[in-house]
Order: C-alpha cells, then sequence, then structure tokens
C-alpha cells in the first residue's frame, strides 16, 4: 500500500524505505523481495505523498529526504542491531537462560541485552553461533487497534493443571498464573500489561500454549476534550474585523493567499484567532506556523484560552517519544489545530482548512541544513492550493518577496494601520555612537542610560538588545594585532568567561586560552568586543539597583529555560531583560517602556543581500516591544551608521519607504524577488581540487546560462569548516521559471560538467541549494 514503510534488502544491508506507487511494469533492473513491513497503516497519506514530491522537485533534494522531514523522528528510516536465537542442535554449554529469555521476547535491541547480560557473555553467544545480529526498524506504526484478551475455551482448566504441575524452571511467564486466576477477563492486552505488569511476549506465552486467546479490535481511546472558549475571544476592532471579513469568506470560496501586514501590536493574534475560530466550527483543521523562537508559552497561552486541548504543539524542545506522540494526536484527529515551528508544516492534519503564517518573514522558515533545503511559505502555499485551503501571511514587516507577490497581484493585501486601543508607536531615537565615545555607561550612551534610569524608577521594564551576529567578545592580542581563530573553521573562535575556553560557534571546537600569543609571543592577549554576559555586566554595575536576566543561546540551552525566563521577566521578576535577537519576537509585555539596541548595524557585517532588510525587520520587532500598554514607550537604536536607510526608516516606523528603495535596488541588481538565486556550494578535503571544480563547473554555467547571470566562484565566507574547503557559485535564475524547467536545466549542466571534470573531481560534492 502507498505510504507503507518497508524493510528492504540494499546491497548487503537492509535499508527502510517508503511505498510510494504500487505498479506492474517491470523495471530494467534485478529486484529483490521486501523483507518485511514495518506498519499496518501508512505513515503518509496521498496529499502527504503528492506534496513531498512536490516538495523535492523544489528544493532539488530526493523524495527520501522530503519524506524524512515530514515525518517525526522514530518514524522515519533509523534502525537499531538486535540479537535472535539461531536454531542449534546442541544446547549451549553457557547462557540458557538468556537464549530462552531472547527466544521468548523473539528478538531483543543489543544494547538492552548487553547492558542485561554484559557484552562479553553476548559476544560470546554470537560467536558460538547461538545468536544472530540483525538490524530491525526501531518504532512501528501500529494501527490504533488492540487485543482483547479473554479464556480460551478450555483455558481455566489447563491453566489448573499447570498449577499442579509447574515447568521445571519456574520461568518468568509462569509468575503470572496466579494473578491471571483472579483477572475479570476479557480486557484489551493494554489494559492487561498494566495492572499485571506483564510483558506482551508473557501474555503471548500464555495464548500458545492455550489458556489464553485475543482478538483484534479496534482501541478505545478516551474521547478527547472538545471543549472550547470562545466567550474568550476578544471582539475585534473596526480595523481588524474589516482585514478578517476577505479571509473568512475566502473559506467556502478558496482565494490567493493573504498577507495581513499590520504593526507590532495592531492585533494580527487576534484577527487568526479568529479565522481559526471559524475554520474549527466548519470542521476543518488548521495549521499556525510562527518563528522557533517565538514559540514561547506566552504565544501558545493565546491560542489554548480560547481552543483549550485542540490545540497540538510542536516545537524542537520535544523529546522524540512527546514529537512521536504529538503527531499521532493530529493525525488520529485527536487534535485538529496545530501550532509549531517550520516543520509543523507537514502535520498529519486532515481536512485542512487554514495555514496562518506569522512572522512570514523571519529566517527560520526556510530550512538550510541538512536537505530538504525548503521554504516552510512555499510549501505552506503549495498544501494550501493541493487542498483548497485558505492561507494566511502576518508581518509587521513583510517580506520583500510577499510584497512584490502582491504588486503582481498574487496575494490580497490585508491592512491594519494602528496599534490596538490606539497605543502609540514608541518614539524612535537614533545615537550616534561616534559622538558618545567619551559618554559611555558601558553598552549605553549617557541618554539612553538616563531614560532606562528613571524608567525603573517608575517601576517599569526594559529591553537590551545585543545583536550577536557577526560580532561576539574574541582574544586579541594587542602587540601585533593576531586573533585567536579556529582551526577547522577560519572564524575567530569566542571567548567563554565561565569556563575561561575559546570556543568555535560553527564546529564546537575549544581550546583554553593562550597566555602568550601564537605569532609574537609577547604575553598581550586581551578581551576584544563584547558579548550578551559582558553586556549583562556592565548593566549590573550601571545598574547596582536593578535586577537582570540575560536570554541567549548560552542561558537557553536548557529545556524550558527559554520559557522560564520569559515567565520570570512577564511576572515582574525582573528589571532588565538583555538578549541577543531571542527577545525581539513575539514578546507581549505591556510594562516595557524602554527598548535599547546596543549596535543596530552589526546586521550590516554579515556578508548578504538580504542585510538591509533583515537590519530593518529585526529593529522594527524590537522596537515593537516597547509601549504596548497605556504606557508610552521609547526606542533607542545606539549606531555608527545612523544614515543607514534601514535605520532612518525604522525610526519613523516607514516600511513603505524603505521597501521603496530597497527594491529599486534589488531591481536594479537583479536581486530577489527580481531573480531566483540558485547557490552551488563545493566541498572538499583538498583546497585546489575543490577550486578547480568550482571553476570548470563556472565555465559550464556561463556557457549554458548565458542570459543569466554568475556570480563567481568564490570561497565560502567561512572558508574552511570541519576541515573541508567550501566555495560557491551563484546564479541568478528567472523567477519566473517552473521548477521542471529549473530541473532540466540543472540536468543539462551536470551533464555538460560530466564532460570537463577536472581529474580527480568526483570526490567534490556538489550541493545545489
Ligand atoms: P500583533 O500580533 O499584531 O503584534 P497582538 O495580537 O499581540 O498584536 O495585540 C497586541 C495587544 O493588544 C495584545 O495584548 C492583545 O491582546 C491586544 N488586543 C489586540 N486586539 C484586541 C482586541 N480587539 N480587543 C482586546 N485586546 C486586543
Ligand atoms: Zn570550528
Amino acid at each position: 500500500m502507498p505510504g507503507l514503510r518497508v524493510h528492504v534488502p540494499v546491497g548487503t544491508r537492509f535499508a527502510i524505505g517508503v511505498v510510494v506507487r504500487i505498479h506492474s511494469d517491470e523495471p530494467e533492473f534485478k529486484t529483490k523481495p521486501i523483507r518485511s513491513t514495518l506498519d499496518t497503516e501508512p505513515v503518509l497519506d496521498a496529499h502527504m505523498l503528492s506534496l513531498t514530491e512536490w516538495v523535492s522537485r523544489d528544493t532539488f533534494s530526493s523524495w527520501g529526504e522530503t519524506i524524512q522531514a515530514a515525518l517525526p523522528v522514530g518514524l522515519n528510516y533509523m534502525s537499531e542491531k538486535r540479537i535472535r536465537t539461531v536454531p542449534h542442535l546442541f544446547p549451549s554449554p553457557k547462557g540458557a537462560d538468556i537464549l530462552n529469555d531472547v527466544d521468548l521476547a523473539g528478538s531483543i535491541s543489543l544494547e538492552e541485552a548487553e547492558k542485561r547480560w554484559g557484552d562479553k557473555m553476548i559476544q560470546k553467544l554470537v560467536t558460538g553461533g547461538f545468536l544472530d545480529i540483525i538490524e530491525e526498524p526501531k518504532t512501528t506504526m501500529k494501527s490504533e487497534s488492540d487485543w482483547m484478551t479473554d479464556w480460551a475455551s478450555d483455558g481455566r482448566r489447563l491453566l489448573n493443571e499447570l498449577i499442579e504441575d509447574p515447568p521445571k524452571r519456574n520461568p518468568a511467564w509462569f509468575k503470572l498464573a496466579p494473578i491471571l486466576m483472579d483477572l475479570e477477563l476479557p480486557m484489551p492486552m493494554s489494559r492487561l500489561l498494566d495492572e499485571t505488569g506483564a510483558k506482551e511476549h508473557q501474555i503471548r506465552k500464555w495464548i500458545d500454549l492455550g489458556i489464553l486467546e485475543s482478538r483484534k479490535v479496534v482501541r478505545t481511546l478516551t474521547e478527547p476534550d472538545r471543549r472550547m472558549y470562545p466567550e474568550r475571544m476578544h471582539a475585534l476592532n473596526e480595523e481588524q474585523q474589516e482585514a478578517c471579513a476577505p479571509i473568512l469568506e475566502a473559506f467556502p470560496n478558496p482565494a490567493k493567499p493573504f498577507i495581513l501586514f499590520g504593526v507590532t501590536g495592531s492585533g494580527k493574534t487576534e484577527v487568526y484567532i479568529q479565522a481559526l475560530y471559524t475554520c474549527f466550527v466548519a470542521g476543518k483543521s488548521g495549521i499556525v506556523l510562527v518563528p522557533e523562537i517565538a514559540l514561547t508559552p506566552q504565544t501558545v497561552q493565546r491560542f489554548k484560552r480560547v481552543f483549550g486541548d485542540n490545540i497540538a504543539v510542536m516545537h524542537s524542545r520535544l523529546t522524540d517519544r512527546e514529537r512521536y506522540n504529538t503527531w499521532m494526536d493530529i493525525r488520529s484527529g485527536r487534535k485538529t489545530i496545530v501550532i509549531g515551528a517550520r516543520s509543523a508544516v507537514f502535520a498529519p492534519v486532515q481536512n485542512l482548512g487554514l495555514i496562518i503564517i506569522d512572522e512570514e518573514h523571519d529566517s527560520s522558515y526556510r530550512q538550510e541544513d541538512p536537505a530538504p533545503r525548503y521554504d516552510a511559505r512555499d510549501v505552506a502555499m503549495h498544501r494550501a492550493e493541493m487542498s483548497g485551503a485558505v492561507v494566511v501571511l502576518g508581518s509587521a514587516t513583510p517580506s520583500l518577496t510577499t510584497l512584490h507577490a502582491t504588486a503582481k497581484g498574487l496575494m490580497t493585501l490585508l491592512r491594519l494601520k494602528g496599534r490596538h486601543a490606539d497605543a502609540a508607536l514608541p518614539q524612535v531615537t537614533v545615537v550616534d555612537l561616534k559622538l558618545y565615545k567619551h559618554a559611555m555607561r558601558g553598552a549605553l550612551a549617557v541618554p539612553v542610560h538616563t531614560a532606562m534610569e528613571e524608567a525603573l524608577s517608575r517601576g517599569e521594564q526594559a529591553i537590551v538588545l545585543f545583536n550577536r551576529r557577526g560580532y561576539a567578545r574574541f582574544m586579541m592580542c594587542t602587540s601585533c594585532g593576531a586573533t585567536c581563530d579556529c582551526p577547522n573553521c577560519s572564524v575567530t573562535l569566542t571567548y567563554h568567561r565561565t569556563s575561561d575556553s575559546l570556543r568555535c560557534h560553527y564546529c564546537g571546537y575549544s581550546e583554553r586560552v593562550p597566555r602568550v600569543c601564537g605569532s609574537c609571543t609577547q604575553a598581550t592577549i586581551e578581551e576584544q568586543g563584547s558579548g550578551t554576559q559582558k553586556v549583562e555586566e556592565e548593566l549590573e554595575a550601571h545598574f547596582p539597583n536593578a535586577r537582570i536576566l540575560r536570554m541567549d543561546r548560552d542561558t537557553t540551552s536548557r529545556r524550558d529555560s527559554h520559557a522560564s525566563i520569559l515567565n520570570a521577566f512577564g511576572k515582574g521578576e525582573a528589571d532588565i531583560l538583555v538578549g541577543t535577537q531571542l527577545v525581539s519576537k513575539g514578546l507581549d509585555f505591556p510594562n516595557v517602556t524602554v527598548v535599547a539596541v546596543v549596535h543596530s548595524d552589526t546586521e550590516l557585517a554579515f556578508p548578504s543581500y538580504k542585510s538591509a532588510e533583515r537590519m530593518f525587520q529585526l529593529l522594527t520587532q524590537v522596537a515593537g516591544r516597547s509601549g504596548r500598554a497605556e504606557k508610552p514607550g521609547v526606542v533607542f537604536l545606539q549606531t555608527y551608521k545612523p544614515d543607514h536607510p534601514s535605520i532612518i526608516h525604522a525610526t519613523h516606523h516607514d516600511f513603505e519607504s524603505f521597501a521603496r528603495e530597497e527594491m529599486r535596488l534589488r531591481k536594479s541588481l537583479l536581486w530577489p524577488p527580481y531573480s531566483k538565486l540558485i547557490t552551488f556550494e563545493f566541498k572538499d578535503r583538498d583546497s585546489q581540487r575543490v577550486a578547480d571544480v568550482a571553476q570548470a563547473f563556472a565555465s559550464v554555467l556561463n556557457q549554458e546560462s548565458s542570459d543569466m547571470p554568475v556570480l563567481g566562484p568564490a570561497p565560502s565566507a567561512i572558508h574552511r569548516m570541519m576541515h573541508e574547503y567550501r566555495w560557491e557559485l551563484l546564479v541568478k535564475s528567472d523567477p519566473m521559471w517552473s521548477s521542471l524547467a529549473r530541473e532540466e536545466w540543472l540536468n543539462r549542466i551536470f551533464k555538460e560538467y560530466a564532460l570537463v571534470r577536472p581529474p580527480g573531481g568526483t570526490s567534490v560534492r556538489i550541493n545545489v541549494k
């Protein structure tokens, strides 16, 4: 059946695959039999098979990779080593008990067996030929059925006989005998196991003896709690109603995707909730995508208040088991509204009615590594089109790609121009750091420090953003200027004070801080730049009475710590929240009246055509955290580049002007959305070989695509990573191309390249993104 996973021989090994089609066309190659099917029910339905196939074409990845991305860990292709007994003429001199147990269980995971009986013993039995190691899939997808277990027709009598004449060695399963006598049968296997504490294989033994019998029945699950609380929804204000109406009208009549463009605090979330409610009442399910870091309890709570237990939350901090259970809840229809990050776009909901993508401009919607390098927005729109669902993108700073699509009539623009209840947008002040060189209080210029002090004295709160991108603290020799770099990745190592070590943020390499400089042997290595920790310490020094919380990757690595930090801040247990981009998104704290950005222009240090857009988005988002309720807010942007358009327009909350200027620039340089970028990435351990291959590939591209600009080849921004050298080539392709046309072009390029490939070039890996 399509959608089932199967265990199949590949070469000398076994692998897990997914059936995508049943046919009787004879293939050109020799086939082998399927070893076993893993699932009794498909893990993917026809809809998901077709969606994943489309994604694989759209992203130059394999269908298998895409399917893997769509399935929860545990239902993918993972297998494990297990042992089972080998029929033998002579009994083993040792370990008869072990063999007996393994036999009864059918098979046992090698890991578990070694834990139970010691790896030496197991090894002995394997080399003696009594045990066999096999590779088995890890989890299987069982239909939601159960085995109703009852006495066999002669069962009670047989049991009595057995108790009178017990088996010799008193095996584990036999210990159940007295318990069984007292049980009220029939009962489902799952309950039987619960009540007796027995293992399923032990019950099976009783069935084999003809004492118990079982038949398959549909599992009765506890009825899901479908209660909802529409009375908790806010009544939409006039502007919100106007924006919401076309969405509601679209439910019976599929329409173009909507882009809900509303300033921060305008109530986009309220519109989502209203739309979801309508969708739910119509008996359909919905998916809400939010950026991973905005997937806070605060956000989830706003939906749960109204939709109660119908909400399934999918985020990266779930354990594999939780992820699997959530997935099953959705698949079985017990939960019909999904909130999650990027990969929730593949949630197995039935009867999809609505997909919402909040903060649609966010870069986390694009998966970079590993393949498939998909964009959840594209997948969402395609999936919605396939199932006749409505799509709503929302943002205060829509991506220029989305704006472009709107201008071309491919999306419908909905506006929310004001904040709810006319809360004022915060007043934004640009602070030119060049002028305050001698008037700094730690990381903050004097006027910023003063404003924060005043706010704190009124009992209000402040957020300090320190954008870490391309800017972290590092060690430099003040005599010769040499920095401490990662030996694997050619990036500067970051200094961590807590462990007094230097660490690479890409490969994890770490070393102790050297006492003397490796280049000039002077003992003048000193800390440079700063990180959130340093900013925190400076804040502590300059606000001695304030309670400060820090939120960055170091403090949020523990499960749930992200949530507990925000929770504490929300409850007013701290006065200042300092952190990286983590603090910029989706937070709604009415008592925050000052937001300060330590260095507004660090984003520009990152080499990308999107830098200005990202910087504008970041500044607008973080500014939106200030003054969200009655109290007016202020925002300070400290910068070395006060004249940069992203800063000037962010100051006036003027997205339109920013977009207009930036679009003009993109058009003249043919950057997206006026082109679609295709990146070729070359990787190899040999720096010369990878350069040669990149050159050869570039010459093919230039010949075959004379009408499309080709950039490079050039060494990648991080030239060396994990001992590999990397080069890149960029093609600005026609944005109107169909994925089929692109695929054909790509095949042609690779064919041509094969003819001119330099010697040894086959070892160079080429990624297409
Ligand atoms: P956005 O998602 O656009 O940033 P939110 O939905 O978070 O905006 O709204 C900002 C604040 O205003 C929230 O605290 C929200 O509860 C409140 N709010 C928005 N619309 C309404 C409404 N119609 N009635 C009551 N409160 C509202
Ligand atoms: Zn490294």
